[in-house]
């Protein structure tokens, strides 16, 4: 390796990219998104080269896992050849992706032959109304025929990503295990994040991990786990259902930041040091000023990493503390 390894200012080494390849995206959640959205003008997004060369970049620097997130990452054009090439770049373990699934029916036989590894699918609800009305204008069906496209297509795992939130899905905790089950594979469940303001008040509608445990106590046996994603997710396994794990994400209730091994770069080209804070470095603006050298992209990276915050700071009264949006971050 001809450069040294990403360890930031704390000392925790940096081996895992997110890469928002679109802030745009043919659902509009309502944890996610205000209503109406402008969208960034396509001068200041990341070109597919552009983010290719970023992976290059940060696989270089012994990055071993990269997430293509969004927006939704499969209304980008040209997605499926920029995963065939990232796939391919020397040092890379696992190139995995997560999606609203809207457009898997068509395009998961092609994902995975390109060389993507594990989809993370979005799935908060199994009743077609209260789908409908959580991602505003999306098909419940669509996505469970990408769902089942996707088992098919022979992914080495499928994990769906809940989001519960009370007075809209939280009665549906139980079901969506059962769903998991049924299917044999993961689901994990995530507190909402304070990200952007989306016209309403997320403290109200705030429903723990722990509360979310409850719920599956009800119908299953949950057993402790010590496996680690090196993530924020603690999984629990099922008595019955070995086949099926359990994660639960809870910035609220869980601190993860002492093994935070990630970064983050949104799809105008900010690497995000940490979800919980603003600070950033414009990749977009050296990439495009350097076309034929990386010596200085290296050099704002190091930088950069000196600054990454120990933790992230995200309070429980469902206060906006951030105003980008999760479309724009990269969840
Ligand atoms: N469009 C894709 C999808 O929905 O899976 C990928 C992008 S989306 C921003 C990534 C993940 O972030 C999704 O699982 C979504 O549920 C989650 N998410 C979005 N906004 C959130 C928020 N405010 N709090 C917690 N999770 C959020
Ligand atoms: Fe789109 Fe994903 Fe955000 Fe929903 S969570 S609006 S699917 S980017």
């Amino acid at each position: 390796m001809s450069q040294n390894l990403l360890v930031d200012g704390h000392g925790r080494r940096i081996d895992y990219l997110r890469i928002s390849v679109t802030d745009r995206c043919d659902f509009r959640c309502v944890y996610c998104m205000a209503e109406h959205m402008t969208f960034l003008p396509r001068a200041r997004v990341l070109t597919l080269e552009e983010i290719y060369r970023t992976a290059r970049l940060f696989t270089g620097r012994g990055v071993r896992k990269i997430r293509l997130t969004g927006g939704e990452p499969l209304v980008r054009q040209g997605i499926v050849g920029l995963c065939r090439r990232i796939a391919a770049l020397p040092g890379l373990h696992e190139l995995v992706m997560t999606t609203n699934g809207s457009r898997l029916q068509e395009l998961a036989v092609p994902l995975a032959e390109a060389g993507v590894k594990r989809l993370n699918i979005s799935l908060d609800s199994l009743d077609p109304e209260k789908f409908r009305a959580i991602t505003r204008v999306g098909h419940l069906d669509d996505v469970l025929r990408g769902i089942e496209a996707a088992r098919a297509a022979g992914f080495a795992r499928l994990k769906i990503n809940a989001v519960i939130m009370k007075g809209r899905n939280e009665t549906e905790v139980a079901d969506l295990v059962d769903f998991a089950i049924r299917n044999e594979i993961d689901i994990s469940f995530i507190e909402e994040m304070p990200l952007g303001e989306v016209g309403r008040d997320r403290g109200e509608s705030f429903f723990s991990s722990d509360e979310v445990r409850s719920r599956i106590a009800e119908r299953h046996e949950l057993l402790d786990s010590v496996e680690q994603s090196g993530g924020p997710a603690r999984y629990q396994r099922l008595a019955r259902h070995p086949r099926t794990r359990i994660g639960f994400i809870s910035p609220h209730s869980h601190n993860f930041c002492s093994t935070c091994n990630r970064v983050r770069l949104t799809a105008e080209g900010r690497l995000l040091l940490c979800l919980g804070h603003e600070n950033s470095v414009d990749l977009l603006g050296l990439l495009r000023r350097h076309p034929l050298t990386d010596a200085p992209l290296h050099a704002a990276l190091d930088k950069a990493l000196q600054s990454k915050p120990l933790r992230h700071e995200f309070s429980r009264d469902g206060e906006v503390q951030i105003v980008r949006f999760m479309n724009a971050s990269g969840g």
